[in-house]
C-alpha cells in the first residue's frame, strides 16, 4: 500500500503518532512518506495535536483519508496494533536528534483545565519504545511521571540508558526526597518542569522538598494564569518562586476551543515573568511594557 502521513501542526517535534504508523506500516512491506497532494495514496493519516494549529485543508487523493489526535477528537485513538508498537519511525523526522519516551499514560488527578483524564484515563504504566537510534537525550513526556506506580523500575530503566533526560511531567504535589535522589542521580538536559496552576494549593513545602535535591535554577514552573486566579494569587506564586530561586513559565489559560484570548494584564504578566531577567531584576509594579503604562496600575486598580 501507499501511505501519505500529514503533521497538521508542523514538524517542529516528532508526532509519536505518525512515527508508529510509519513504522508499523513499513513492517507490513508498505511505502510511507509525507503525503503530497499530487499523488495518489491508499491511505492518508492526518495527525492534529493542537487545537490551535490551522486545519490542513488540502485536498488528498487517497482512497482512506484518517484524521486523529486530539486537535481533531479528544477521544480518537489509534488502532490497536498500531497504537501498541514500539518502535517509531524516526526517520520521517531527520531534524530531530532526540527520543521521545513513555512510562505511564493517563493521570491520578483530573484537573478541570486539562483533557489528560479524559482522553488517556487514570494513570496506568506503558511498556517504554525503542530510541531513536540517533537520539541524544530523551524527552519523557509522561504527564505524571512519579504517580506512576512503577516510577522506580522507570527511573532505572532511564538511567541505564545513560543519556541526558528532559522531564515534561513532575509533579510536586507528590514530590517525596526519594523521587527527587532519583531526578538528582539522573543526567538532566535542561530543566525539570513543574506546574503551580491551582492557586488555592501551596506548594512551598512541597517545592523546598525538592530543593533538598535538586538545584533551584534546574527547575522551571509552570504558573496557569487566567484561570479562576486573582492578580494577588498569581503574583503571590511568583513571588514566592523568586524567593525559592525557581525559574517560572507563566501560561495564560487557552479553553479546548481556542475561543479564549489572554487579557492584557495576562499578556503583560507573562512577557515579564517569562523574561529572566527581567523577572530577577525589577518587581512587576515597575515593568512598563508599553511607552507610559506601569504594571502598577493593574496593582492600584485591585
Ligand atoms: S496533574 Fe497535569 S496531567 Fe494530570 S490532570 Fe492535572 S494538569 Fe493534567
Amino acid at each position: 500500500m501507499q501511505i501519505g502521513l500529514i503533521d497538521v501542526d508542523g514538524h517542529n517535534f516528532p508526532n509519536i503518532a505518525l512515527m508508529k504508523i510509519a513504522g508499523w506500516h513499513k513492517a507490513q512491506g508498505d511505502d510511507v512518506e509525507w503525503a503530497n497532494a499530487f499523488f495518489h495514496y491508499d491511505k492518508v493519516y492526518m495527525s492534529k495535536i493542537f487545537t490551535f494549529s490551522p486545519d490542513d485543508l488540502t485536498t488528498y487523493d487517497a482512497d482512506e483519508v484518517i484524521r486523529g489526535g486530539t486537535g481533531y477528537d479528544v477521544k480518537s485513538q489509534l488502532p490497536e496494533p498500531i497504537d501498541k508498537w514500539l518502535k517509531p519511525d524516526y526517520s520521517i523526522y531527520p531534524q530531530h536528534h532526540f527520543s521521545i519516551q513513555f512510562y505511564s499514560r493517563g493521570c491520578i488527578r483530573h484537573c478541570p483545565f486539562c483533557l489528560v483524564r479524559d482522553k488517556e484515563g487514570y494513570i496506568h504504566p506503558v511498556e517504554p519504545m525503542e530510541l531513536n537510534p540517533k537520539g541524544e537525550w530523551i524527552e519523557v513526556l509522561d504527564n505524571n511521571f512519579f504517580a506512576n506506580p512503577e516510577w522506580r523500575w522507570a527511573s532505572d530503566h532511564l538511567f541505564a540508558q545513560k543519556q541526558p533526560v528532559i522531564f515534561h511531567g513532575v509533579d510536586v504535589r507528590i514530590m517525596t526526597e526519594e523521587m527527587a535522589w532519583h531526578l538528582n542521580r539522573l543526567k538532566l538536559k535542561g530543566n525539570i518542569h513543574i506546574a503551580w496552576d491551582l492557586p488555592q494549593i501551596d506548594l512551598t513545602e512541597r517545592i523546598k522538598a525538592m530543593l533538598t535535591h535538586v538545584k533551584a535554577h534546574k527547575i522551571t514552573c509552570y504558573v496557569l494564569i487566567g484561570f479562576n486566579s486573582t492578580i494577588e494569587q498569581d503574583l503571590h506564586r511568583l513571588r514566592t518562586l523568586k524567593s525559592l530561586g525557581v525559574t517560572p513559565f507563566v501560561q495564560p489559560y487557552r479553553d479546548f476551543e481556542n475561543e479564549r484570548k489572554p487579557t492584557q494584564y495576562e499578556l503583560d504578566l507573562a512577557r515579564w515573568a517569562n523574561r529572566l531577567p527581567l523577572f530577577k531584576t525589577m518587581d512587576f509594579a515597575d515593568f512598563m511594557p508599553r511607552k507610559g503604562f506601569k504594571c502598577r496600575k493593574y496593582l492600584t486598580a485591585l
